[in-house]
């Protein structure tokens, strides 16, 4: 039986896949089954950050796995407490609770800040304002909170207190945030949404409304952190630091981690039993992490970034089919003058690269340490497809 036949009669079938079978990954490239070579500009939806099997992350890993794999959180390691003292002192924050994903992280934000909010007015303050278009996941609590109505069916009931504010707009903001609120979570740039950054303006606003009402900020920067958009934080660009940043994608190289980030102020909120997860900070995650954050803390790495940032926007602004490019640093979106996401993303798959889509734009989310030859490799034939 082959791999595509076995897959899909025992694993339920809540994806559409491409119908190839990956085998394995060196560097900024990967095999299939067949031995079909792909330059890869979609790095796992943004997770492989350093790329396939990068040898300083690959060793720091499996030097964990043979140590301890892992134990349970009723006793410390080491490794857990380095990850979290560097994350703290890159970011800026005071405190983290690791869990395993980008929607955990998020749970994890949305429970910090009720309890902020219950442990100091009472009930009836708990409502998170999100915005149109978000994304924040697919557990219940994280699909309530995405903005999306797409997303709103099936599983009713969904929980409640969730409003929903359209980017950008002020008044609409002003309007909804009323004595019920206890925070505002927004991502810098919406990436599942379109890769759309937020205006100036409107982060300026949210973080002075909020401020003058005890209201948190929470930053879903899931897809953006971690050196994403050019710096640690996409929050960087905007001169905001968010009460709460929540992290995973691509923060421990590819393995399953997600961080809830807190400031001072919110870090005796949770006491014990009152959050947990078993795998939460795994020692072999955390190595990664660690790995991770060697690699982006080098002295120029975040420049490189951006420059590669660039590079890839002056090709691709040549190109007749584009119409606009959106994004910061390597979250790129590209807007087609007549030509499907979707059709471009099959098409560069057959010619041996992949990218990613995001509503009606191509998406590229290619690893950090992409070099310049493999971005002309990828962008000669992304820019075939486009102009085919
Ligand atoms: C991917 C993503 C999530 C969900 O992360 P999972 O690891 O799939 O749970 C949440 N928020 C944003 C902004 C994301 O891009």
């Amino acid at each position: 039986m082959s791999t595509i036949d076995k897959f899909n009669e025992h694993i339920m079938q809540s994806y559409g896949r491409y119908p190839m079978v990956m085998e394995q990954g060196q560097g900024r490239r990967c095999k299939d089954e067949d031995g079909k070579e792909y330059i890869d500009f979609g790095s796992g939806i943004g997770t492989n950050s350093l790329g396939y099997c990068d040898e300083k992350w690959a060793d720091a890993v499996c030097a964990q796995v043979r140590t301890l794999q892992h134990n349970s959180n009723y006793y410390y390691t080491a490794v857990q407490a380095d990850f979290a003292a560097k994350l703290c002192e890159t970011s800026g924050y005071s405190r983290i609770f690791f869990g395993n994903s980008g929607a955990e992280a998020n749970e994890c934000a949305i429970k910090v800040a009720r309890k902020y909010s219950f442990d100091k007015y009472g009930k009836g303050r708990h409502t998170i304002i999100t915005l149109v278009n978000s994304f924040h996941g697919r557990t219940m609590a994280t699909l309530s909170a995405t903005g999306q109505d797409v997303f709103h069916n099936y599983f009713f009931p969904f929980l409640e207190g969730f409003v929903n504010v359209t980017a950008n707009d002020i008044a609409d903001l002003e309007a909804k945030l009323d004595d019920t609120v206890c925070a505002v979570m927004l991502e810098y740039i919406q990436g599942e949404g379109g890769v759309n950054a937020l205006d100036k303006d409107f982060v300026d606003a949210v973080y002075r409304l909020c401020g003058e009402k005890d209201i948190l900020v929470i930053a879903d920067e899931v897809q953006t952190g971690v050196g994403r958009t050019g710096k640690f934080l996409a929050g960087d660009w905007f001169g905001k630091k968010a009460d709460i940043t929540t992290l995973a994608k691509g923060i421990a190289g590819g393995l399953p981690m997600g961080a809830c980030l807190v400031n001072e102020k919110l870090s005796g909120v949770f006491t014990p039993g009152t959050h947990g997860s078993t795998f939460g900070g795994n020692p072999v995650a955390c190595a990664g992490g660690l790995a991770v954050l060697d690699r982006v803390n080098t002295p120029g790495f975040l420049d490189e970034v951006c420059k590669k940032a660039e590079y890839i926007k002056n090709a691709l602004s040549a190109c007749s089919e584009v119409t606009g490019i959106s994004g910061m640093g390597l979250m790129i979106g590209i807007s087609l003058k007549s030509k499907k996401a979707g059709d471009i993303a099959k098409k560069c798959l057959e010619k041996g690269l992949l990218v990613l889509t995001a509503k009606d734009k191509v998406r590229l989310l290619p690893p950090l340490t992409i070099d310049y030859s493999e971005l002309d490799d990828g962008l000669r034939i992304l820019i075939d497809v486009l102009e085919e």
